[in-house]
């Protein structure tokens, strides 16, 4: 059964997504840039509704939240499909594929299994979430009234119509950062940094906030760069929980990991300016 998808509208013989940014405008047959929402018979349909291609009982701090219940397990789950492209993406094999074998299952199942495990709650990571909108809305909503918690890692690429519908149901959020440059954005993730900084303030002091930077040398690791994202970090809170994490070669990128030189200079820059930084990955 296809499920019509939320955040689109026709325009002529077209019809255009709401979701995210890209607004992407598509003919009939055709997917958008994440693959998983497409235009069939005149109606954008979710392609990944009620499917998983991934599912594990992980530590909170593996996503990374490091001040949202530490030391608490939560079930985390994913599909296919990612509106950014990021070169470095270590999950591309279902981020950047809409193919994958996916387990379908149902948002009651999800919830019996969290709380058979005794699971805090939910975890919408792996792929991009915010592309998984209306199963995510769903899920939200239903483990929020059985007394869990609701989790999202997110790239932040997404419209405000939609990000403001879904917040009232989570809990927490991992934001990635991935530079403070419009040209990384454009040429290593095919995306742009202006929304993802609206996103930032928008959640600010909705839900528990914490945020992500992966370092990668010589494409995001000068000190002047990342002054800059500290410092607009903390003109919106000195108590947003920061990770600096490491990268590693893979997919479509094979510069050299990140030093471990280059990680502490980082930690000294943010630390300068926020209370909570933590180095991942290492
Ligand atoms: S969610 Fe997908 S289809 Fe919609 S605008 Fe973004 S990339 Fe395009
Ligand atoms: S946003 Fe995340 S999941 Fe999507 S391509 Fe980039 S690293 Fe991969």
């Amino acid at each position: 059964m296809k499920t019509v998808a939320l955040y689109w509208k026709k325009e002529k013989n077209q019809i255009r997504c709401q979701l995210c940014p890209h607004c992407c405008l598509l003919y009939e047959g055709q997917a958008g840039i994440c693959k998983v929402r497409k235009n069939i018979a005149a109606e954008m349909v979710t392609l990944i509704y009620g499917e998983v291609t991934s599912i594990a009982l992980d530590p909170i701090e593996k996503k990374p939240l490091r001040r949202f219940y530490p030391g608490s397990l939560i079930l985390s789950i994913g599909t296919n499909g990612c509106n950014l492209s990021c070169k470095f993406c270590q999950n591309w094999e279902i981020s950047q594929n809409a193919d994958s074998v996916r387990k379908k299952i149902t948002a009651d199942q999800l919830i019996a299994m969290a709380l058979e495990t005794k699971s805090i709650g939910l975890a919408y990571t792996y792929n991009e979430p915010f592309i998984w909108y209306e199963f995510v809305l769903k899920t939200a909503k239903k483990a929020k009234d059985a007394g869990l918690k609701n989790v999202m890692v997110t790239n932040g690429f997404v419209n405000e119509e939609p990000l403001r519908k879904l917040l009232p149901f989570i809990d927490a959020m991992n934001i990635d950062i991935k530079s403070f440059k419009e040209s990384f954005y454009r040429d290593i993730c095919h995306g742009t940094l202006e929304p993802v900084k609206k996103t930032i303030k928008t959640v600010y002091g909705k839900c528990h906030l914490e945020l992500t930077n992966l370092i990668i040398p010589s494409k995001n690791d000068t000190d002047e760069e990342l002054c800059e994202m500290a410092e607009w970090v903390a003109s919106i809170s000195t108590e947003i929980p920061f990770h600096i994490s490491r990268y590693f070669p893979g997919h479509d990128m094979n510069i050299p990991l990140t030093p471990l030189s280059t990680l502490e200079k980082a930690k000294r820059i943010f630390k300068k300016r926020l209370k909570y930084v933590y180095l991942g990955n290492i």
